[in-house]
């Protein structure tokens, strides 16, 4: 397989992701599942790790979740530099599913333990800009 290839194919994947940002504007956070398998990606994908199959549909997450683990963040890409420390969270939704977020600063780390509940949901950056968040 060639560069040229993989480029192409690279692009189909991102222009298939940007329905993530549509629904974060509406205030709504949604993961990919594949059609031929049901498996449930989150942050979303283009195609199907398991069998490569790229018929994707979206599906909105209710955000419910339950904290597993989590580590707080002294280092990050320089993006994110300017937030640091901040708590990065490993939460279990209910659909099973496992996503890595940051916490936000409203919630009380002394109060974070396994298990505890938290809703991923979406958040405003400073510049406008839209992300998601555990609080
Ligand atoms: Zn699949």
């Amino acid at each position: 397989m060639g560069f040229e290839k993989f480029g192409r194919f690279g692009y189909v994947s991102q222009t298939k992701i940007n329905p993530l940002l549509s629904y974060l504007e509406k205030g709504q956070i949604a993961a990919t599942k594949c059609k031929k398998c049901g498996r449930t990606y989150f942050p979303p994908r283009a195609d199907c790790l398991d069998d490569r199959h790229s018929g994707i549909e979206w599906v909105v997450l209710d955000g419910k979740s339950n904290l597993v683990t989590f580590t707080k963040v002294f280092f990050a890409p320089p993006a994110f530099q300017p937030e640091t420390p901040y708590l990065l969270g490993l939460a279990e939704l209910s659909n099973g599913l496992r996503v890595f977020a940051p916490i936000s600063a409203s919630v009380d780390e002394k109060q974070l333990k396994p298990g505890t509940e938290l809703n991923l949901k979406v958040a405003k950056g400073a510049r406008d800009n839209l992300f998601y968040w555990l609080e």
